[in-house]
C-alpha cells in the first residue's frame, strides 16, 4: 500500500508542481495613462502621478518621452513646455519652470529611478514620442534603451510608440525588450513578422477590426487599448479578454474588475 501511494505521488507530482511565477506584476489589466493623475488632481506625467499608480497597484503606468536640444530625455506629453519647444531648448532652461505640484520637469532617468523604488507590481510603460527626423527618433530609442539597461529596468519596461521605426530600433538593440505599436494601421500578422510584441491601439480600431483581436491572441501578440475612460468600453474590452486597458480612470477600472 505504501509503495502504491509513493508511486501515485510520483505520477501525480508534475501536475502538483507550483506554477512558475515569472513576474510579480499586479494581476490586473489596468495601465494608468500618464500616471494616475486625474482623481488626485496631479500633473500628468509627474513622478507623483507615477507613484500614485504604483500605490494603486496598477499593472502599468504610462508616460511620454521627448528629447531636449542637449539630448536629455524628459517626461512630457506635448512637444512644448511652458511655451518652449522641448526639442529646441536645453534641459536647464526647461527645468527653471516647475510643474504645478512643484516638481521639476522629470528627466527619464529620474522617472525610471522613481518607478523602481518599492515597486514590483507596476510596469513602466514608456512611450517614445516621434521625432522630427528618423535619425533623431533612432537616437531617442538608443538613449532610452541604454538608460533602461544601465538602471537595470529592462524587465520592468514596456516600450510603446506611434513611430514603427523607433520600436524596430529598440527590438534591434534588445530583442527581449517588450514593444507595443500605437498607430493602429498594422495587422497583428505584420507586428509578429517584425518582432513587435503588442498592438496598443485606439479602442475604435479594434471595433473596426474585431478579427485582429482573434488573430493577436492566436499569434501571441499582446492586446492593449487606449484611452478607455467610458465604463461601457471598459466592459467590452474586459469581455474581449484584453491584456491591458490604458485609462485616465484607473480607480474606476480597478473597481470594475473587483466586482466582475
Ligand atoms: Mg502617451
Amino acid at each position: 500500500m505504501r509503495n502504491f501511494l509513493l508511486l501515485l505521488a510520483i505520477i501525480l507530482m508534475p501536475s502538483c508542481k507550483p506554477q512558475k511565477n515569472t513576474s510579480g506584476f499586479a494581476k490586473n489589466v489596468v495601465v494608468a495613462h500618464r500616471g494616475a493623475w486625474k482623481a488626485q488632481n496631479l500633473p500628468e506625467n509627474s513622478i507623483a502621478a507615477l507613484k500614485h499608480a504604483i500605490a494603486l497597484k496598477c499593472t502599468g503606468s504610462e508616460f511620454d518621452v521627448m528629447m531636449t536640444s542637449d539630448d536629455i530625455l524628459v517626461v512630457n506629453h506635448d512637444a512644448d513646455y511652458e511655451g518652449m519647444l522641448i526639442a529646441e531648448t536645453p534641459y536647464a532652461h526647461l527645468a527653471e519652470h516647475k510643474l504645478s505640484n512643484g516638481e521639476t520637469l522629470p528627466t527619464l532617468r529620474e522617472y525610471i529611478l522613481a518607478g523602481l523604488e518599492n515597486n514590483t507590481s507596476t510596469r513602466l510603460v514608456c512611450e517614445i514620442k516621434p521625432a522630427e527626423t528618423v535619425e533623431r527618433g533612432r537616437k531617442m530609442a538608443e538613449k532610452a534603451e541604454q538608460l533602461v539597461k544601465e538602471l537595470n529596468a529592462e524587465d520592468m519596461t514596456v516600450y510603446i510608440s506611434f513611430d514603427y521605426d523607433i520600436l524596430k530600433k529598440i527590438e534591434e538593440l534588445n530583442p527581449k525588450a517588450h514593444t507595443q505599436y500605437l498607430k493602429g494601421e498594422k495587422a497583428p500578422e505584420q507586428l509578429k513578422a517584425d518582432g513587435i510584441d503588442g498592438a496598443d491601439y485606439h479602442f475604435n480600431t479594434f471595433k473596426k477590426h474585431p478579427e485582429w483581436i482573434e488573430s493577436a491572441k492566436k499569434l501571441g501578440i499582446v492586446l492593449n487599448a487606449w484611452t478607455v475612460n467610458d465604463p461601457a468600453d471598459m466592459d467590452w474590452l474586459l469581455e474581449e479578454g484584453f491584456d491591458y486597458i490604458t485609462t485616465n480612470e484607473p480607480e474606476l477600472l480597478l473597481e470594475k474588475i473587483k466586482t466582475r
